[in-house]
């Protein structure tokens, strides 16, 4: 390779980071400016963010919240909106301990104030005990639980959105699953509206980034760590279909882009979303399609 090959587009410092589509070669400075700048412009055209909005980040204290806390502390000012960090603590032995520390030090660090929830208070134990004897549902457990915690931390932060750090690859891997699994209506449902007075909006900055990318702008800003992976994090299907979309994104880049672009399509072709009618859950009395909710129907409460 010359010289002239490994050098930024932009400026002709040594180049850090290749990226494609297009095909640019950048320095450490002009990759940090070209991630959050990708970032700004999709926070503006998806009108993530009004003026005057409380933004909560859910914080798990892993690379991709990490990077949304960063980003977001940089960006919202300039937006007229204000800051705070919700976590959930699902006590999970030998990955929640050192996580959680490093969302405490990094919340502590930027001056963010910082909301935690544990499944012990809200659920009544930890999710390992929860899970004794069905350990192989963890995700789907887990996932039913994370949700109604989450969405506990932030009505306490008194948040008028909620951030998530779903990154490109994360959206990828659901469209495809989605298909797979021949769930048209989940494939075009958008989380982006809320529910007045039970969710309010989601927001996902960083599904414009690539995990890569993601990794590569904390290492370049100092703030990438090795944390442990959650132990339960293995559904067969989710697995699969990463292993399989790495591969794809490798020979064919640009693949999980256009995943995206046929998402948006379909949810363009499919109309405003049929939401159902929902009700209330006769044992806790938040929403719910059934008479019971997920989270009361594996916890077990009621009968
Ligand atoms: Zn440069
Ligand atoms: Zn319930």
């Amino acid at each position: 390779m010359t010289s002239a090959e490994n050098r930024c587009s932009l400026c002709g410092e040594s180049a850090a980071v290749r990226l494609t589509d297009p095909e640019r070669r950048l320095c450490a400075g002009h990759f940090i400016e070209d991630v959050e700048t990708r970032v700004l412009v999709a926070m503006e055209r998806e009108q993530m963010i009004a003026p005057g909005d409380r933004v909560a980040v859910g914080l798990s204290g892993g690379k991709d919240s990490t990077a949304l806390l960063l980003l977001l502390h940089r960006f919202l000012p300039t937006l007229g909106a204000t800051l705070v960090a919700a976590t959930v603590d699902e006590g999970i032995a030998g990955y929640r301990e050192e996580t959680l520390r490093a969302a405490e030090s990094l919340t502590k660090e930027l001056g963010i104030e910082h909301v935690i929830v544990t499944f012990a208070d809200l659920f009544g134990d930890d999710l390992d005990r929860l899970l004794v004897g069905r350990e192989t549902q963890g995700c789907t457990v887990c996932g039913v639980l994370r949700r109604r915690a989450l969405a506990e931390a932030v009505k306490r932060t008194g948040a008028t959105k909620l951030a998530t750090g779903h990154n490109l690859d994360d959206e990828a891997q659901s469209v495809l699953m989605n298909i797979l699994r021949g769930d048209l209506p989940r494939l075009v449902s958008d989380t982006s509206t809320g529910q007045p007075g039970h969710f309010v909006p989601r927001i996902k900055p960083l599904a414009v980034l690539s995990e890569k990318e993601i990794v590569t702008y904390l290492l370049l800003r100092g703030y990438y760590r090795d944390l442990p992976e959650c132990p339960y994090a293995v559904t067969a299907l989710r697995s699969e279909v990463r292993t399989m979309l790495a591969g794809l994104e490798h020979r064919h880049p640009g693949t999980m882009l256009r995943l995206m672009r046929f998402r948006d399509g379909a949810r363009g072709s499919a109309g405003p979303a049929a939401t159902g009618v929902l009700g209330t859950c006769r044992i806790c009395g938040e929403l719910t399609s059934g008479e019971v909710c997920q989270v009361c129907r594996l916890l077990g409460r009621g009968g």
